[in-house]
């Protein structure tokens, strides 16, 4: 099995916003660097949770955390995952 550089950790994003604050949500990635935008992710938005979550691989907590704009961030946990396999 071929796995991510040592130094590369995975991380699950769990971000949340209110309903009024979908489009802020979304828009505040405009402008921004990342290798976030334009990629495929999951959302509850359409279903009235209005949450995001993205599975990164990064050095840190807080370098997962850099990839998305601050509105976005803030309201965002960043929870290291590793893959499992179910018996
Ligand atoms: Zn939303």
């Amino acid at each position: 099995m071929v796995k991510a550089t040592p130094s590369a950790r995975r991380y699950l994003l769990h971000h949340r916003h209110r309903a009024e604050e979908c489009g802020v949500a979304f828009s505040s990635f405009k402008g921004l660097r990342s290798p976030l935008r334009h990629e495929a992710t999951v959302a509850s938005c359409r279903s009235g949770e209005h949450a995001i979550w993205w599975l990164v691989d990064a050095a840190s907590p807080e370098d997962a955390l850099a990839l998305l704009p601050f509105f976005v961030a803030e309201r965002c946990t960043a929870v290291e995952v590793t893959e499992v396999r179910i018996p």
